[in-house]
């Protein structure tokens, strides 16, 4: 057909018709995804995790991750299975604001683990900005090149979902599948900002703090909280010119520690500077995050800790479910937008529209 901007009205102006393109869209392509689709049974899953099979351990956290509720069903299945095996490891959670250096550190420690200590690594990560990214950049295989080709590690992206607590509980679904997998030591890697650091704490052994020096985070960290809940404090980047700034800001550190009581754990947190791109101080690092480990295994605080997680977890499930089941019941989310504009309006009050939404629901409940 003769394209409308070749008339005379426009002067000057030649459209010529165009080529036609192949299609874009990779023929094979639906053949590989039926492939990678393929489901198991729960045995099979469990029996391949058990023998320590990789792939089969990655089918499995993608069922934890889908949002179809048959592979929910599917992987809550596999870890209620896997779960007599797991438990075995040492959890550490590291965290840090965004160009801290968690990842080049990670693939320090990672490495030196290894060497030093054996066993098999995971990394894991909670980022609860992955769902607005389309893709995390904690736990990203790409920046930690000697541990993601290093055949006794397992490293995994953040999973995406909706919400921080759900992001969170696919990790620590995973924690479980990796530990029966044989994997004895985890690394939960996290983003040092809001409430991620939190989620974070509540599944591990161990919370690793990454500092700079000079950045002003020093006071940011004590503000927030952050220090109560951090179990070491290492300064990153301690090398070239800055080895002498990191030294005064563990020292600031050891002094801030100082004004707040004895942890739980009954071991004061210990402060560090190390330098994850130039690999030194990695080893005293370990070294601490393992003599607190036997600390508080002696002491039982260990056990403890891990029980405290397992309640937590408990009431946190209970609560996202909860949560879950009231807002995509039908009746609610066909009342909600309206409910909603009576409280702006001013035609009703937040507690009387909250009453209301749940009578309604609690009231479809009982006709069910
Ligand atoms: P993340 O965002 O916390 O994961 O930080 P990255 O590991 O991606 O590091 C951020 C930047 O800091 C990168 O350019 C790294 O090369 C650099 N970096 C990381 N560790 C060190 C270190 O020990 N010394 C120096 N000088 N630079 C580092």
């Amino acid at each position: 057909m003769e394209h409308p901007e070749n008339s005379s009205e426009y002067a000057g102006l030649q459209v010529n018709a165009g080529v036609a393109q192949p299609s874009i869209v990779n023929p094979y392509l639906s053949k590989i995804r039926k492939k990678r689709h393929q489901l198991y049974s729960p045995g099979e899953y469990v029996e391949g995790i058990l023998k320590g099979d990789v792939s089969m351990l990655s089918q499995a956290v993608t069922l934890i991750e889908s949002v179809l509720p048959d592979h929910q069903a599917l992987a809550q299945e596999v870890i209620e299975k896997c779960l007599p095996y797991s438990g075995n490891s040492v959890r550490i959670g590291i965290s840090g604001v965004p160009g801290a250096g968690k990842s080049t550190s990670i693939d320090a420690f990672g490495t030196h683990l290894l060497r030093d200590y054996g066993g098999k690594l995971a990394v894991l990560a909670i980022d609860p900005s992955s769902e607005k990214t389309k893709g995390s950049i904690l736990g990203d295989k790409t920046r930690m090149e000697k541990l993601a080709v290093h055949p006794k590690s397992f490293i995994r992206p953040s999973p995406t979902a909706g919400s921080l607590g759900g992001v969170a509980r696919k990790t620590r679904e995973t924690i479980i599948l990796c530990e029966a997998a044989g994997y004895n030591h985890i690394f939960v890697e996290t983003v040092g900002v809001g409430q991620s650091e939190t989620a974070c704490h509540s599944m591990v052994d161990y919370f690793l703090l990454i500092q700079l020096a000079g950045t002003g985070d020093e006071l940011q960290g004590i503000k927030r909280g952050i220090m109560e809940i951090a179990d070491g404090i290492v300064i990153n980047k301690a090398d070239g010119e800055n080895v002498e700034k990191a030294k005064l800001a563990a020292s600031h550190f050891r002094n801030a520690l100082h004004l707040f009581p004895m942890p739980d754990s009954g071991v004061l947190p210990e402060v560090r500077c190390y330098s994850g791109f130039y690999e030194t101080g990695i080893d005293e690092i370990l070294k601490m995050v393992f003599d607190y480990v036997d600390k508080v295994k002696d002491n039982g605080y260990f056990q403890y800790r891990r029980n405290e997680q397992s309640k937590y977890w408990m009431y946190e499930s209970v609560n996202e479910r909860l949560k879950s089941d009231f807002y995509n019941n039908s009746k609610i989310s066909e009342m909600l937008k309206a409910t909603e504009a009576g409280v702006l309006g001013g035609k009703v009050t937040s507690f009387v529209a909250a009453k209301k939404l749940l009578d309604t629901y609690y009231e479809g409940l009982r006709n069910t």
